[in-house]
């Protein structure tokens, strides 16, 4: 080591920051990780992690209610919120102790304290006023919630960072935002009994995902009894007596106990001093990298949601991994960010991976599109008005799979299963030689022989090669 006090001192102990300080110490590095929160970062202490138990714990709502047509008498349930929460803070403290364990068994020093750049080889922990010099910086500091619209009253919403801690569910709520964080609440606060109401810019939730598979969400939340409101925004929020008074730009006001903002997030980068290092910041404030997650100062590098590429813990736990393996392990990687599978923890939940259906008629001469809604075995007996659906959208001159989107049971869990298919350049006539298993769900997929629409890009007339792609059955 070269004068330095570190090798590489780590800003931010969530997904990217911890899994590359790992990776680097076992490569040798004398490492240094700073965290002014909780180690773990967002994904295990206010997001994936206390997320999911969420939606576990609101699941068990459809399930005694699916229980009486198998037989069952399942007494009147009760749900205890705070008894939720206090298991949900058992496991992320758990979890985070884990991280601490993981991160001091590959000698990584761990300092809880703020860090601040100084210079492109310096770092100001906030704690104690100590300075620590590193050949190298990496900036992993994730995050945080947008407060937007910027209204009168915004002062008494929260967002994802504070409703894991509610002290009480709340009775009345309503949730500002069409992105997979704010249906994820919807659909988990409204089945925990919550009158939810989801106030959406737009004219459907979920922009970027597949046009069929956003209705059925919509759908699945309009059935779960959540009042969707788009093409609307807030206007004011008003304290009063009996909660919160939203009005909306409709004219309409809508009484609640509690205001949530999901409008997105950005990335964590205010007063961190990368202005005194010199480094680049895009118009939202993310950290400029290149595809090795180095910025333009040779010596700092960003990973994880602070850089704005795909803000997702496995894509930041692999940028971290990257970057560990090309400045220590001699080992130089870069991220595949194609064919990145995802769910969206509705319920039933959306898993996702490859182009959508428009995507794929932009990008495509001929699209072949493969698609089923069916009643679940399970509903049969159960009563449940639910659907899955599915779809599989094909390069129709080369029969490669592009990209399959499901909505239904397990569909997150089907959608890391197709991510390997898709990666591995699977066509369609592969899923077709595969022997279903049944009865599942999920035999659908190999299935679906006769498809539902191909389109075609029309390469003759004044519009020439580029023109729309239309459909020809
Ligand atoms: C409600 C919610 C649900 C989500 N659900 C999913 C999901 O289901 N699946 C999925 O893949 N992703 C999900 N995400 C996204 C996922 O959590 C992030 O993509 C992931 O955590 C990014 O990791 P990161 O390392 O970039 O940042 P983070 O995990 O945010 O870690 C950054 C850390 O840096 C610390 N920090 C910041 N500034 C400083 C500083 N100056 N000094 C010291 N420490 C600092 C922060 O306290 C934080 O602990 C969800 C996010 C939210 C908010």
């Amino acid at each position: 080591m070269s004068g330095f006090d570190v090798d590489l001192f780590v800003i931010g102990a969530g997904s990217g920051g911890v899994r590359a300080a790992r990776i680097a110490a076992g490569y040798g590095a004398k490492v240094m990780i700073a965290e002014e929160f909780r180690v773990g970062g967002t994904c295990v202490i206010r997001g994936c992690i206390p997320k999911k138990l969420m939606v576990y714990a609101s699941r068990f709502k459809d399930d005694f209610a699916d229980a009486a047509g198998f037989g069952w008498t399942v007494p009147e349930p009760i749900f205890n919120w705070q008894k939720l929460v206090a298991g949900k803070e058992a496991e992320i403290s758990r979890l985070s102790a884990i991280y601490r364990t993981n991160l001091g068994k590959a000698g990584v020093s761990i300092v809880d304290s703020r860090a601040e750049v100084e210079d492109a080889h310096k770092i100001r922990l906030k704690a104690d006023g100590r300075e620590i010099t590193a050949k190298y910086i990496l900036v992993s500091t994730g995050g945080t919630p947008v407060l937007e619209p910027s209204i009168p009253g915004l002062e008494y919403s929260i967002t994802s960072n504070e409703v894991f801690d509610l002290p009480n569910l709340p009775e009345r709520m309503l949730i500002i935002g069409g992105g997979y964080i704010a249906v994820e609440f919807a659909s988990v606060f409204a089945r925990l009994g919550t009158k939810v109401t989801l106030v959406v810019r737009s004219e459907n939730v979920l922009r970027g995902f597949d046009e069929d598979m956003r209705c059925y969400v919509r759908d699945a939340l309009s059935h779960a009894g959540v009042d969707l409101k788009t093409v609307t925004l807030p206007a004011r929020i008003d304290k009063g007596a009996n909660g919160l008074s939203v009005t909306l730009t409709d004219g309409t006001a809508v009484e609640v106990d509690q205001v949530m903002v999901a409008t997105g997030r950005h990335p964590h980068t205010k007063g961190l001093g990368l202005d005194k290092a010199g480094v680049e910041l895009d118009a939202l404030g993310a950290v400029k990298v290149d595809a090795f997650s180095k910025t333009n100062i040779d010596s700092i590098y960003a990973v994880g949601d602070v850089t704005n590429r795909v803000a997702l813990t496995p894509v930041a736990i692999r940028e971290g991994h990257a970057f560990a393996d090309t400045i220590f392990g001699q080992k130089e990687t870069c991220v595949d960010y194609a064919n990145i599978a995802t769910a969206v923890f509705t319920t039933p939940e959306l898993g996702t991976v490859g182009l959508t259906e428009q995507q794929a008629r932009d990008q495509f001469d001929c699209v072949d599109i493969y698609a089923a809604s069916f009643r679940p075995l399970k509903a049969t007996l159960s009563g449940a008005q639910e659907k899955t659906s599915m779809k599989i959208v094909v390069d129709g001159l080369t029969d490669r799979v592009l990209g399959v989107h499901i909505f239904g049971d397990h569909a997150g869990e089907l959608a890391q299963v197709l991510g390997i298919v898709v990666k591995m350049g699977g066509r369609k006539s592969d899923f077709d030689d595969t022997m279903a298993v049944h009865p599942t769900s999920a035999e659908e997929l190999v299935t679906m022989r006769t498809r539902t629409a191909r389109y075609e890009r029309e390469t003759i007339g004044e519009e020439g090669p580029g023109a729309a792609v239309v459909a020809v059955d």
